[in-house]
């Protein structure tokens, strides 16, 4: 997803509200809610029974609200232990600001030749090293490490998809192979202890850790394999007591940028996108979000189909998702990728708009071949022209999508045949028994001139008009199953 708004204009905005914000509005400011994650800003040791002991630093989840004023029941995400806090010692944990220069490899140089990396670890210190590209061997790295007022070079061979110095020891990727070195002597002369920075980047595990996005290996579980993703594998697991969905990027290319698109996901939180709880940097990228255990959505309606999911219920996904889309527009961000199969579905049968932020890493031409065409509008497939509105065409095909219960949009047409027709003016027809009214919205969805379609605020009224007419006629079928008028 991008980003339309810079950072800077984030940052005027917020210095504006601050000056305008009147003293008591700042209380309301503060009340935050379950799940919400602070910062500690200064130490506190244990005075009164059933307060919480932390350090300046630590992070902690608010899990009761309920408490009296200025007061919240918490949960130390390190040690586990619950307790009350006063909400003034605590921060609430901030966005990462989106900063090209944050890497997950602050120590890898580039093209540089040896005597420049011998230069650049002056003066010499133990264990001071970096990673730099060979310039006579374009492709291998060498690992630069300064020790004993020397600094020995050790070329990095590449072979089967992994990395060695020794042929002992294989890594994945290069951060995999630094935080081994870092941790273990090995055969090289010393174990790396400080790395020599590159000019102009910063460390993202500083920034991460800083913030308090950095979460802590040790405190989670790894379970079984729930999906494979085209970047890496999705893995459930417990993070302190919490069940999360895990996704984990090996290659540090592919890591690096979604690191950047991973900090977007730090500033949104809505009850209808998929939270991200943190991050863990170990052989790669762990991405950590809540763990949605009825999967995405095309195949939560494939399985269980017509018989068992109610139009009611339907129209509760359709109005979930525009609900986030809705917050996202406000943002001012632009998913590119809104599908079913990226929209996932809660335990309690809320669907929440997933992959926004992490699959549009870049947006070149180059890229054109990958591009959803079913899903994607006409201006955006031909002229790359991606806005709110090229996300509300394909919000329209999710609508579709749903009210087919799952079906593949355009069923058994190519995809050149589908880019023609839809140019030369071509639309779906209605899924079977859709309710007339939403088949209306689809068709705004799908207007030709994207300023004629309706934003997703719009969209929403709309939507909740539909649903109050069908909840009416429906409410028989209140009492069974999934249909019923409660989320079940
Ligand atoms: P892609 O990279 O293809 O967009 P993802 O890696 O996001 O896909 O996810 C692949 C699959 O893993 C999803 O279709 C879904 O079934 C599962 N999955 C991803 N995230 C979660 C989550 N938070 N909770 C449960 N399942 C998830």
């Amino acid at each position: 997803m991008k980003t339309t708004t810079d950072c800077e204009t984030d940052r005027h905005l917020d210095c504006a509200q601050h000056r305008i914000i009147h003293p008591s509005l700042l209380m309301a400011k503060m009340s935050w809610a379950a799940g919400t994650q602070c910062v500690a800003k200064g130490d506190h040791r244990k005075s009164k029974p059933g307060e919480l002991v932390y350090h300046k630093g630590d992070i902690l989840t608010i899990i009761d609200t309920s408490m009296r004023k200025g007061h919240y029941k918490a949960r130390h995400n390190t040690t586990g232990e619950e307790g009350l806090i006063n909400s003034s010692n605590v921060r609430e944990r901030e966005a990462l600001r989106v900063d090209p220069s944050l890497s997950l490899m602050p120590w890898f140089h580039g093209k540089i030749s040896g005597p420049e990396a011998v230069s650049k670890l002056q003066p010499p210190e133990d264990g001071l090293f970096l990673v730099r590209e060979s310039i006579r061997h374009p492709g291998d790295y060498v690992l630069c490490v300064s020790v004993s007022g020397e600094v020995i070079h050790y070329r990095v061979i590449y072979g089967d998809n992994k990395l060695t110095i020794d042929n002992k020891q294989y890594f994945y990727n290069l951060i995999d192979m630094i935080e081994f070195y870092s941790k273990n002597k090995g055969s090289i002369a010393t174990t790396l202890l400080k790395p020599k920075q590159k000019q102009g980047t910063k460390s993202a595990e500083v920034e991460l850790s800083k913030s308090g996005w950095l979460l802590d290996i040790t405190k989670l579980t790894l379970g079984e394999s729930i999906g494979e993703g085209e970047f890496g594998a999705v893995h459930e697991g417990e993070y302190m007591g919490q069940r999360v969905a895990v996704k984990t990027i090996k290659c540090d290319v592919t890591a690096q940028a979604f690191l950047q698109e991973t900090t977007v996901m730090t500033k949104l939180q809505h009850k209808n996108l998929v939270r991200l709880l943190g991050v863990i940097l170990h052989k790669g990228l762990h991405i950590v979000t809540e763990l949605m255990t009825k999967g995405n959505l095309v195949n939560f309606l494939r399985t269980r189909g017509r018989s068992v999911v109610s139009s009611v219920q339907l129209l509760r996904f359709a109005l979930d998702v525009c609900e986030g889309m809705e917050y996202l527009e406000s943002k001012k961000l632009v998913h590119r990728d809104l599908a079913a199969r990226n929209i996932l579905v809660s335990d309690d049968n809320v669907a929440k708009v997933s992959d926004f932020g992490l699959t549009k890493v870049d947006s070149k031409v180059s890229d054109k071949a990958k591009l959803p065409v079913k899903w994607t509008a006409p201006e955006a497939l031909n002229k790359e022209k991606f806005s709110t509105k090229s996300d509300v065409w394909s919000y329209g095909i999710l609508l579709w999508e749903i009210f087919s219960y799952g079906r593949q949009p355009y069923p058994k047409m190519s995809l050149k045949e589908v880019k023609d027709r839809v140019d030369g003016g071509y639309r779906m027809e209605a899924p079977e028994d859709c309710p007339p009214g939403v088949y209306s919205l689809m068709r705004l969805c799908w207007e030709e001139e994207p300023r004629k379609r309706p934003g997703f605020h719009k969209l929403r009224e709309k939507l909740e008009r539909e649903m109050s007419k069908l909840s009416l006629g429906t409410e028989a079928e209140c009492h069974e199953g999934i249909g019923s008028g409660s989320r079940c």
